[in-house]
């Protein structure tokens, strides 16, 4: 079923200048003003991401390491990948639109991953998407390494929906050797300290808009299809200034100017 969403929103420009991991990042965004569903805050959000990102990669960079993440090298996506439910929706209509071959294999990918969380018996425990201590989450999260559900958009190794990627893949790169991604083994990968985390402040939010913070990726049309009506939010730059306002403080981040 497609997902409901609102009529095109206005816009209104966000311009901010930051410091994040010591590099200076500069905002410049168009965000959608007045009531709007989630879902349209996701370009807003993923633009801000990256910039975030980028200001990490620098760091690194400024420390002497590289990202060895590459084009071709898709192990991460063997990983559980959480995601907000408003991303779920954005996924949905994604692969809704997708031509008929494409869309039909990854609709079989999507229905083979379920059937193997079901089978491993997580099914039905990670699509609420519980709450997680830290210890919990590194052995769901190895659990599902282990039965190597590769993530119904990977195509060669490679993301086939780069632009459209979530948040939390957009925040996980790594400067340990791109093999030992194979290997799960956390403790040996080496992964880009990313002190602002929007995907976090997402999910973080989305259990006041959805009743629930996040779900897997490969469970996600799945959830949409169980939750078609997305809620309507009375104004989204309000709540986009909220995400990213919280998630800096969470970071100890402050804006310089605005
Ligand atoms: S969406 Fe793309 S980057 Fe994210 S897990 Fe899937 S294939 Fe990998």
């Amino acid at each position: 079923m497609r997902p409901k969403t609102t009529s095109e929103p206005a816009f209104r420009h966000l311009s901010a200048r930051l410091s994040v991991s010591g590099e200076p990042v500069q905002l410049e965004l168009e965000v959608p003003a007045g009531p709007v569903h989630p879902v349209r805050l996701l370009p807003s959000l993923q633009a801000a991401a990256n910039a975030f990102v980028d200001a990490a990669e620098k760091a690194v960079q400024r420390a002497g390491l590289s990202v060895s993440c590459q084009k071709g090298c898709g192990a991460c996506c063997r990983q559980l990948v959480p995601i907000a439910p408003s991303e779920a929706r954005a996924l949905a209509l994604l692969v809704e639109e997708l031509p008929d071959e494409r869309r039909k294999r990854v609709l079989s990918r999507f229905q083979d991953a379920g059937t193997a969380l079901e089978g491993a018996g997580l099914r039905r425990t990670l699509l609420p998407g519980p709450d997680l201590t830290k210890e919990t989450s590194r052995e769901v999260g190895l659990s599902y390494f282990h039965l190597r559900i590769a993530c119904p958009f990977l195509e060669d190794e490679s993301c086939s929906i780069h632009p459209d990627r979530p948040l939390a893949c957009r925040e996980y790169l790594v400067t340990s050797p791109s093999g030992l991604c194979a290997d799960p083994a956390p403790e040996r990968i080496e992964t880009v300290p990313m002190p602002v985390k929007l995907s976090t402040g997402l999910q973080r939010v989305s259990r006041s808009w959805e009743g629930q913070a996040w779900l897997p990726l490969v469970l996600a049309l799945e959830w949409v299809e169980e939750h078609p009506e997305e809620p309507a939010l009375p104004d989204g730059g309000a709540e986009f200034e909220n995400i990213v306002k919280s998630t800096l403080a969470a970071a100890g981040k402050t804006r310089s100017a605005s």
